[in-house]
C-alpha cells in the first residue's frame, strides 16, 4: 500500500474533509515529506481545498481520476 493516502492527523480527532471552493487548475506538487508523499498520477488535472467539518483545519489535494495527492492539514489561523 502506498503512504500518500496516510495523512497524518494533528489533533485528537480524525479530520471529516468536505470539499469547499472551486476546483482549480494543477499546477504543482501539493505533497510535503515527511507527512505526506508524492503521488505522480495525480498531477496533471486539477487542485482544490478540504476544510475539516469539525475543525476547520484545510488541506489541497490534487486529483486526477482516481489518484489523490494531499498535502498536510493546516489548522486555521488562531483569531485574538
Ligand atoms: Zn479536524
Amino acid at each position: 500500500m502506498s503512504s500518500h493516502r496516510n495523512v497524518p492527523v494533528m489533533s485528537d480527532h480524525e479530520h471529516t474533509p468536505q470539499h469547499v471552493g472551486r476546483d482549480r487548475v494543477f499546477t504543482g506538487p501539493v505533497y510535503h515529506e515527511p507527512w505526506t508523499g508524492e503521488n505522480r498520477r495525480a498531477h496533471g488535472n486539477i487542485e482544490y481545498t478540504e476544510r475539516c467539518t469539525e475543525c476547520g483545519a484545510e488541506r489541497l489535494v490534487v486529483s486526477n481520476q482516481d489518484d489523490y495527492e494531499y498535502s498536510p492539514w493546516s489548522l486555521p489561523p488562531l483569531h485574538p
